[in-house]
């Protein structure tokens, strides 16, 4: 892992091609697995030496469980929601990912509402995440997915649904920074797109379904943004 993040532009180019998207993906989840419960998550981890990627160990365990323990907290409070229902989070080792969850720069989350499933590639070391002013593994995407689809009734449109959660997560793909491992600001990436002169309009965004996802996550997410923040969250919900 550590030799992969100094892979520089290569490794850029990867992350920025993450899949984090609701996906019909069917992931392989068959154990062994550790298994550990908070309040709302049931983390399940490889366990130790289970492949030749390291597993999370009891530290870094704990840490995501506070992450994402805090993640929903967060989510609820910017969409005045009120989910309180289990979520189980499958973390994969980097090295078995591809094989079972079609990815190891990121995952998916389920798309039946029901079901409450992530899907992610464990990663060694957090990233800094410059929107919440903090570290994290797993960030706020995926499960932004999960409550939207569990609260707010069934977004299946690649407007709201990617929308929601490129809004609320505020990030897109990861770049080294200086030695340091940060999310790419959506904001910071739309100032790109426009000084390049590939801005699109609402309209493309709304009926344009092959807009690939490093042009249409930054766009879409900070249109939705604004829409949050200029009508309001409840409005916005209706929709
Ligand atoms: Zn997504």
């Amino acid at each position: 892992m550590r030799a992969n993040i100094q892979g520089g532009l290569k490794q850029i180019i990867i992350l920025l091609i993450l899949i984090l998207s609701l996906s019909a993906w069917k992931a392989d989840i068959k154990g062994p697995w550790i298994i550990t419960k908070s309040k709302r998550i049931i983390l399940y981890t490889r366990p130790l030496n289970y492949s030749q990627s390291t597993s999370p160990d009891s530290a870094s365990i704990q840490a995501i469980i506070n992450e994402q323990e805090l993640v929903i907290d967060f989510i609820n409070e910017r969409l005045n929601t009120h989910f309180d229902s289990k979520v189980k989070i499958f973390l994969y080792n980097t090295d078995e990912a591809q094989e079972k969850i079609g990815t190891n720069g990121g995952g998916f989350a389920s798309l039946n509402k029901f079901k409450k499933h992530i899907y992610l590639t464990f990663h060694l070391e957090p990233y800094y995440n410059s929107v919440m002013n903090k570290t994290d593994y797993l960030g706020v995407h995926e499960m932004v997915h999960i409550i939207t689809l569990s609260e707010l009734g069934n977004i299946k449109t690649r407007f709201f649904g990617e929308g929601y959660s490129n809004a609320l997560d505020g990030n897109y793909g990861t770049e080294n920074k200086n030695g340091i491992l940060t999310r790419q600001r959506i904001d910071s990436t739309l100032v790109r797109i426009k000084k390049h002169g590939k801005l699109l309009k609402p309209s493309d965004l709304l009926y344009n379904d092959s807009i690939p996802e490093y042009a249409y996550y930054p766009q879409i997410g900070c249109l939705i943004r604004w829409m949050l923040d200029t009508y309001g969250v409840d409005k916005i919900n209706k929709f």
